[in-house]
C-alpha cells in the first residue's frame, strides 16, 4: 500500500496540487500565531468576528455546565437535548420559516436533506459553481443531474424546459424538479440572480433550495441572509446554511416549511445515523444568532461592510458582478470574498507564500476546490480586520503584482 500512497502523493505533487494542514497556535483572529510567527489571516469565513467572542464563548461553557460535554447518540435515539430546539426555534425565526433543523455541519445538511426529498427519477438543476456538498448531495440521490452556467438565466431556462419533456419509453408521472444555487459564491465572492430565479422556478412548478452559507449573517435587515435581503422570505422552498462561518460557531442547518423538516428528521440519514453535536456547538450558534441581530452585531455589521469597501478599493481585479440592479440597497457586487485569479496552480501557491513572507496568510485555491487552471487567492475580509491591516494587504499586493510574484 505505501508505494501505492507514495505515488498518489507525488501525482499531486507534480500538479501543484499538494495540500497541507498548517497548524495553528491561536484562535482563529485576524492575527494568528503559526510556527513562532504571527500572520495577518485574510482567508477565514469568521466575516463578523465571532469564533472569538466573549458571548459565544460564555454561552458554550454554559451549556456544557449544564448539558454535558457529548450528546450521547443521535437526536431520535436517547433524547434530543434542549439547545437544540431552541436553536432551531432561533434559526427559524431569524429566517422567518416554520421551522428549521439543525446538522452536525454544512456538508452533513445537504448530503441528509437533497437524498431525502429527491429520488432516482426526479431531477436536480445546479449551478456550475456550487459547493462540493451540492454535487456530492445530488449523486447521493441518485438524481438526474443537470448543470447550468454560472448564474446564467437564460441556460437555467433551456434546461427547465427539457425538464418539462417526458422521456419516450417513460410514463408521464410528473418528475419533481429541484433547483439549487448559492446566494452568494464561496470561491468567487459573486451573487446569483435570486429573484429571477424564483420567478423562474415559479413558471416550471421546480423547487428552489438556496445555500446561504456566505450570505447568513451579513445580509438583510436582520442579516438572516440574501433570501431576506431580497424581499423573497416565503418564496424559496428549501433554505440551508453554515452555522461555522459568520455565525462563529459550527453545524450546519435547513429552514423550510413545518412538514418540509418533519420529512427530514423522518429520512435525512446524515441526522438519523449520526450522533447530535455538543450542546456547547448549538448553545454558542445560537449566541452567535441572537448577537447578528442585536443592535452590537448590526455595527458590527456596518463595520464588515466598511473593510469590505476598504478592501475593494485597494486591491486589484475585484470579481465579476452577477446581476447589477438585483440587490437594493447594498451593492449587488459586494461581498467579504474578493478572488484574486491566478490561474495556474503552481504559481498560486509562489504567490501566496510571497504573501507569508510578508506576513499575510493567504492561502492559494486550488483544484479541485476550484476548477483546473482557475486557482486563485481567495480573499475575504472580516469585522475584526483594521482599516491598517487592510491597508497593509494592498500595498502587498500591488509590490507582488508589481514583480510578477
Ligand atoms: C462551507 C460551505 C458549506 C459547508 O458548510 P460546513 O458547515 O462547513 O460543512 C456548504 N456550502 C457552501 C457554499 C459553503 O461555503
Amino acid at each position: 500500500m505505501n508505494e501505492h500512497l507514495e505515488a498518489r502523493l507525488a501525482l499531486v505533487t507534480d500538479q501543484g496540487l499538494r495540500r497541507q494542514l498548517r497548524e495553528i497556535e491561536s484562535p482563529q483572529v485576524p492575527r494568528i500565531q503559526t510556527g513562532g510567527r504571527e500572520l495577518i489571516n485574510f482567508s477565514s469565513n469568521d466575516y463578523l468576528g465571532l469564533a472569538n467572542h466573549p458571548k459565544l464563548k460564555e454561552a458554550a461553557i454554559e451549556a456544557i455546565d449544564r448539558f454535558g460535554a457529548g450528546a450521547g447518540a443521535s437526536r431520535l435515539i436517547c433524547g434530543s437535548l434542549k439547545p437544540f430546539h431552541d436553536l432551531e426555534e432561533s434559526l427559524a425565526n431569524f429566517k422567518q420559516t416554520e421551522a428549521a433543523l439543525t446538522f452536525s455541519t454544512g456538508y452533513a445538511a445537504a448530503v441528509g436533506s437533497i437524498p431525502a426529498l429527491i429520488g432516482k427519477d426526479d431531477i436536480v438543476i445546479i449551478d456550475k459553481l456550487v459547493h462540493a456538498c451540492i454535487v456530492d448531495a445530488v449523486r447521493l440521490a441518485g438524481a438526474k443531474l443537470r448543470v447550468f452556467k454560472h448564474n446564467d438565466l437564460g441556460d437555467l431556462d433551456r434546461i427547465l424546459k427539457w425538464a418539462q419533456v417526458t422521456p419516450p419509453g417513460q410514463s408521464a408521472q410528473p418528475r419533481n424538479v429541484l433547483i439549487v444555487t448559492e446566494s452568494v459564491f464561496s470561491m468567487d465572492g459573486d451573487i446569483a440572480p435570486l429573484k429571477k430565479i424564483v420567478e423562474l422556478k415559479d413558471k416550471y412548478g421546480a423547487w428552489l433550495m438556496v445555500d446561504e452559507a456566505h450570505a447568513t449573517g451579513i445580509f438583510g435587515g436582520r442579516r438572516s441572509g440574501m433570501v431576506e435581503h431580497l424581499g423573497l422570505s416565503g418564496q424559496v422552498e428549501i433554505q440551508m446554511g453554515t452555522l461555522g462561518k459568520a455565525v462563529g460557531a459550527a453545524g450546519g442547518f435547513i429552514c423550510g416549511s413545518r412538514k418540509l423538516v418533519d420529512v427530514l428528521i423522518n429520512s435525512a440519514r446524515s441526522f438519523i445515523f449520526s450522533t447530535a453535536p455538543v450542546p456547547a456547538a448549538a448553545a454558542a450558534a445560537m449566541a452567535g444568532i441572537e448577537f447578528i441581530q442585536s443592535e452590537e452585531g448590526k455595527q458590527r455589521c456596518s463595520i464588515l461592510w466598511e473593510r469590505v469597501t476598504q478592501i475593494r478599493s485597494s486591491s486589484p481585479a475585484p470579481s465579476e458582478c452577477a446581476e447589477a440592479g438585483d440587490s437594493p440597497g447594498q451593492n449587488a457586487c459586494s461581498t467579504p470574498i474578493l478572488p484574486l485569479i491566478i490561474g495556474d496552480e503552481t504559481k498560486a501557491v509562489a504567490t501566496a507564500s510571497s504573501l507569508r513572507e510578508r506576513g499575510f496568510l493567504i492561502p492559494a485555491i486550488r483544484y479541485p476546490t476550484v476548477a483546473r487552471g482557475a486557482a486563485r487567492l481567495r480573499m475575504t475580509v472580516t469585522a475584526d480586520h483594521s482599516n491598517e491591516d487592510v491597508r497593509s494587504l494592498g500595498e502587498a499586493l500591488k509590490q507582488i503584482i508589481h514583480q510578477g510574484s
